[in-house]
């Protein structure tokens, strides 16, 4: 492997490249997956990473059209499924709580006041989300979220935080991706496990050198709430950059500071991604027998949702910010820009309506 890294010579005993380093040495290499998931969750657990003044800047954080549409989505779905009550609004990974506090205000308005809860991993960010939301209810996972009445579940730019698992092709056959050390960098490597089992047999014929990521987590993810949508109704938006057919390569990649950097270069100190692959995703859901609305690109479901219209209304409102507001809208639907990368995947309950958009 080519891809090589420095692990920084004097790095503090407890960062996460000494200990690393430490079980490295000691116990051989780690798998690309339990890199990413420490180095994130020991990121996300430092403090707030989003805005100009952080890492890197999200949808919602761009405008509050992104979030009041997505209100405006759910209250749709809602009005036409039966205005069941108790609801509950669900979100994965909120962030700063923005898009939350945007879609609440916008569902208000058509009579949806539901029960807030947030699945979120980092203490920091927990006091931020509260600061925003304070009567949301805040969980480790969707486990302790009510087993009773529908859900309205949103994720934007939360899958693409979690874990992936890559597979690598060589002159032996598939292995798992590993990350080594030599020297003093981390660098990548193969595993020594026959790992072709964990390639679908239509996909195991490659050139070596091939990589091939799966997400547990998001499978797992997409599983439960599937799951809890046939059991209790509602509907789920997942919101990432990704692409709906399968593909090979790799897209891991860390940004700091607004520009990518070498994803092995500072373990918990960099936003490490990976690209969705939404494909692997709808078949698990309609395994479960949840609805697949469908996967489109952002730029097309926020167009079909009126965005134009609402950055109209929006600069007839506030004729000083007519420029930014188009700006920011631009830059959500734009092709070059995020229109294009980000899809919106979504998922109902049997019996629920089909979503505007899809
Ligand atoms: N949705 C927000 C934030 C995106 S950043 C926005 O659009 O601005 C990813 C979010 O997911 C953060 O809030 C992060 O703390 C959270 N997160 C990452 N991994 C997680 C996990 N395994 N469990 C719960 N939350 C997680």
């Amino acid at each position: 492997m080519t891809d090589e890294s420095m692990t920084g010579e004097s790095a503090p005993a407890d960062s996460l490249t000494a200990i690393f380093r430490r079980l490295i040495g000691t116990h051989g290499p780690v798998s690309v997956s339990h890199f990413m998931g420490e180095s994130n969750a020991r990121y996300y657990d430092a403090g707030d990473p989003l805005g100009a003044a952080g890492d890197f800047i999200t949808a919602p954080e761009i405008s509050q059209m992104f979030g009041e549409l997505i209100g405006l989505w759910l209250a749709d779905m809602w009005i036409r499924g039966g205005r069941e009550e108790p609801i509950h609004y669900v979100e994965l990974g909120p962030g700063r709580g923005t898009l939350a506090r945007d879609a609440l205000r916008a569902m208000r308005r058509y009579g949806l006041e539901p029960e807030v809860h947030f699945v979120e991993s980092s203490t920091a960010l927990k006091d931020i989300q509260l600061a925003q939301v304070p009567n949301a209810k805040w969980h480790h996972d969707l486990s302790t979220i009510p087993p009773y009445g529908p859900l309205l579940i949103v994720g934007n730019e939360f899958l693409d935080a979690l874990p992936i698992r890559q597979l690598v092709m060589t002159d032996k056959g598939w292995r798992e991706r590993m990350v080594a050390q030599h020297d003093d960098r981390f660098v990548f490597a193969a595993g020594g496990q026959p790992m072709d089992s964990a390639v679908p047999e239509g996909r195991r014929e490659a050139e070596v050198g091939t990589i091939m990521e799966t997400c547990p987590g998001a499978a797992a993810t997409v599983y439960e709430i599937a799951g809890r949508l046939v059991d209790q109704g509602g509907a789920a938006l997942l919101i990432d950059y990704g692409h709906d057919a399968p593909r090979t390569g790799s897209t891991l990649q860390a940004l700091r500071e607004h520009r990518k950097v070498d994803p092995l270069a500072q373990p918990g100190e960099a936003d490490l991604t990976a690209h969705v692959d939404f494909s692997a995703l709808a078949p698990i859901a309609r395994s479960r027998g949840s609805k697949w609305l469908g996967t489109v690109t952002q730029g097309h479901w926020l167009r079909q949702l009126g965005i134009e219209m609402r950055a109209e209304s929006l600069s007839d409102f506030a004729p000083e910010h007519k420029e930014a507001i188009h700006a920011a809208k631009d830059r959500l639907i734009g092709e070059g820009q995020m229109g294009a990368l980000f899809k919106v995947f979504a998922l109902a309950g049997p019996g629920w309506p089909q979503g505007v958009g899809f």
